[in-house]
Formats: structure tokens, sequence, C-alpha cells
């Protein structure tokens, strides 16, 4: 049984280590010393993401987390009330994904000590996974041998797992217009900002269908208020569970770019639209499942099987072969300052883990 004082413990403890994405070398260091206590043998790729082992019986099962947070998430002040863990509401908590971490420690500890014998496991901790799952695509893959596992990544209770998750394309587009003095001259000027106002009003943006969204999530340009706007900057996405809408949102896009471009020969755009990761579809027959399935089984709870809108590791893990399928951690309100863990749901994840572990029939 997972020891729940300790299991809060660690993760308030690492919920106190800052970690925003590309600062994680103390989250690094606390964490291998923790696996390294557990006895599993901790090393790291060229990209710094921990990989530990640990022998055991059959085949490496492969526990996955990440090591990084979303901002703000600098001195965290983590408040325990009741059975909810919060911030104080200034950050984000950074349960995502310390309790992914937290449940991977205490799963690993509880299943040692019960002394029933153990799988082969290997621990993924990768950096920098928010924002573009950049530690996973750099993950050296010569270093793992396990084909299944779980990634212990996302929101609710730990029967939830997400079998099902989207393709991401990102688009960027650098305008340029010509700036001129807005009072005196202003039909020498080429407006970036307009015509970036004029794309967004066109794009299909929001929720297209049931498995298809997207998105301009940022846009800036200019410089002074007197200043016909020479340049612009539009950061955007787009998302789809279907490769085929994926490129149809990607042709209507490049549509829009190209009919405003048309209007406006004095101005230059420069768009790009780069896939991040590929969509995943796991079958609920699949072994990786069968070993969430049993574990959940030994807990007297059945899997609930998820689509979801967005990205985590297991997007790159499954595209290089790994079915590792995400799990929730207990989390509510991923990336937003009133994020909280319950403590029953990150017990329930520990227990699973426990079970994985243990090789719970
Ligand atoms: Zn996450």
């Amino acid at each position: 049984m997972p020891n729940q004082d300790r299991l809060v413990k660690t993760l308030i403890d690492l919920i106190r280590i800052d970690s925003p994405s590309g600062e994680e070398d103390a989250m690094d260091r606390e964490v291998s010393s923790r696996l390294e206590t557990l006895g599993l043998k901790v090393s790291h790729d060229s990209y710094q993401n921990v990989i530990a082992k640990l022998d055991g019986n059959g085949p490496p099962v492969i526990l996955s987390a990440h090591l990084d947070t979303v901002e703000p998430g600098r001195g965290i002040k983590p408040i325990l009330e009741g059975d909810v863990l919060r911030s104080d509401g200034s950050t984000i908590l950074g349960g995502d994904c310390k309790a992914g971490v937290a449940i991977v420690l205490e799963g690993i500890a509880s299943a040692l000590e019960s002394g029933g014998g153990n799988r082969a496991i290997e621990v993924i901790f990768s950096r920098h996974e928010e924002g573009g799952l950049v530690g996973a695509h750099n993950l050296d893959f010569s270093m793992i041998s396990g084909k299944e596992g779980i990634v212990f990544d996302a929101e609710g209770a730990p029967n939830r797992v997400t079998i099902s998750a989207p393709s991401q394309n990102v688009v960027t587009a650098h305008i340029t217009g010509r700036a001129a003095h807005a009072g005196v001259e202003p039909e020498k000027g080429v407006s970036a900002l307009l015509i970036a106002a004029d794309i967004l009003g066109k794009l299909p943006l929001g929720r297209i269908d049931e498995e298809t969204t997207a998105n301009v999530g940022r846009l800036e340009g200019g410089l002074k208020r007197n200043i016909i706007p020479e340049s612009a900057f539009l950061d955007g996405e787009f998302r789809s569970r279907s490769n085929e809408k994926l490129a149809d949102v990607e042709r209507k896009f490049r549509g829009v770019f190209d009919e405003v471009a048309s209007r406006y020969p004095d101005a230059k755009i420069d768009l790009d639209i780069t896939n991040t990761y590929q969509a995943y579809h796991v079958d609920q027959t699949s072994p990786a499942v069968a070993v969430i399935g049993q574990a959940l089984a030994g807990m007297g709870l059945d899997p609930v099987f998820e689509s979801t809108g967005g990205g985590s590791d297991a997007n790159v893990f499954i595209e290089r072969g790994i079915t590792a399928i995400p799990v929730g951690i207990g989390v509510r309100d991923f990336h937003t300052t009133w994020e909280t863990v319950l403590i029953p749901e990150l017990f329930q994840g520990a227990q699973m883990c426990q079970g994985v572990v243990s090789g719970a029939k």
C-alpha cells in the first residue's frame, strides 16, 4: 500500500523546486537522487532527460512523467486544505506534472517495500515537455528497451486512460508592410497589422469539429501610435485527431494567407506551418491497456477511455513505437493559477503505479 503522508510530502517538496521549462536542473538532481535511493540505475541522455532502470520480471514497463512546468511557476507556495492541494493563487500549482513524478516515486517505493517481487521498469522523466514536447523529441530512444507503459500526465482520476490524441501543427507568420508617418503621408504606408487582422478575421478558428480545433494565440506588431505599422507577427496552431482533417485545415489556412497576400502586393508574408507531433489511437485491446487495466482491476476500478484535444510525451513515444498511454494524476485545471491536486486521486495513482510495478494479476 502506498504511504499517503510520504506521497503528499514528496509532492509538496517537488512543487517547491522551481522548474519552468528549460530550467529543470534542480528538479533533475532531486528526482535522480530519489530514484537512486530507491535502487534504480539513473542515467541521462545528451538532452539530460532522466532515464532510470530497475531489474525485475519480464520485459520492462515504462513509467513516465515530465520535470518541467508552465509559468507562472516560480516560488510556488503549495497549500493543503483537507483533500485538496492548491497554490496561493499567484502561480500555477505545478501538479502538472509533479503529481505524476510523485506517483511514480511512491508507486515504486511501495511496490519494493511490499516485497512480492517487481516487474523490470524504465523510468523516463523528460525535460521541456510544455510547449513542444522538446525533451521527448530529443530522447535517446536507443537507451529504452520497453515497448509499453504509462505517461502519468493527464487530468482527472487515474482510471482515465487517454487512448486517442491529436496531431498539432504550429503556424507562424511574419508580415512586413511599409512604415510611413501616420499624419503626414499615410498613403505611402502598408499596415502589417491591418493585413494580420484581415487574415485573422478569415481563418477558421475555435472548435472546428469534435476532433479538430484551431487558434491564433498571439498577434503583435507596430511600434508607435503615429507610425503605420511595418511588421506584425502571428503565432497560432491547429490540431486534429484526424490527419485528413488536419490537412484540410492546413489547406484552408494557406488559402486565406494566399488570398490576403494577393490583395497586398507591396507586403511580404512569410508563413510557416510545421507539424510538432502526430496523432495517435491506441486500441482498447492493446497489451499496454491491459497493463493499466489489470492494475486498476486490483483496485476495483474500471478504465474510462478518453480522447483528448491535448498532446503529451505519449504522442512522441507512440510515434517511436512505444505504446505509452497517459493516465490521470489527480490534477484539475492544468496550466491555471487555480490548478488543484485531489489527494484521494493522487493516492489512487500511486496505488495503480504500485500495481503495475508489482505486476498486478
Ligand atoms: Zn504535463
